[in-house]
């Protein structure tokens, strides 16, 4: 059967983070959908549609990955696409609070659900959606925390 992960966030944007952590959950599951969740945006900086579109161009030589927005629970959207993985990385020990708490809830609501944590790789650890969207606030082009140097101004 094949195994399929689901990789949800808040992606505003994605980062160079994020795709360490797609690229090593490749070696596990056949195939990852990005789900961009809640339709709330972080102070306004990217639309959902926009954050989808950043990560189809991401991606677009790569036919495991593909990025789907949902505006339900996690657990729920999976059980809609029939997914019984939730990837997730893990900076720090602040995360790992952070996700634990998740898992455990989604343990008891969706047991079929198995939550796989993933260490990011040391050199992506200081990088957050937040750096970046305080860089572009001040000006500053924050091409290189975004995968394949892509500018971000065309995604805002
Ligand atoms: P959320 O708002 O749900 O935390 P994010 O978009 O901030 O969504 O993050 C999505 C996932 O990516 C989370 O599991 C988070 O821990 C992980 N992540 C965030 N930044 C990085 C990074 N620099 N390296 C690896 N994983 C990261």
């Amino acid at each position: 059967m094949e195994r399929v992960a689901l990789f949800p966030g808040s992606f505003e944007p994605f980062t160079i983070g994020h795709k360490a952590i797609v690229d090593q959950g490749l070696g596990i599951f056949d195939r990852i959908v990005v789900g961009v969740g809640g339709n709330e945006s972080k102070g306004g900086f990217m639309s959902v549609a926009n954050r989808v579109r950043l990560i189809e161009d991401i991606f677009r030589d790569n036919d495991r990955v593909e990025a789907r927005s949902y505006g339900s629970l996690t657990g729920e959207f999976c059980r809609e696409m029939n997914i019984r993985f939730i990837l997730r990385g893990m900076r720090n020990t602040v995360d790992y609070e952070y996700e634990r708490g998740i898992m455990l809830v989604n343990q008891r609501l969706y047991p079929e659900i198995t939550t796989v944590l993933l260490f990011t790789p040391p050199e992506y650890v200081a990088i957050s959606s937040s750096v970046i969207r305080e860089l572009a606030h001040f000006g500053k082009d924050p091409r290189e925390l975004i995968p394949n140097n892509i500018e971000i101004k065309n995604y805002l």
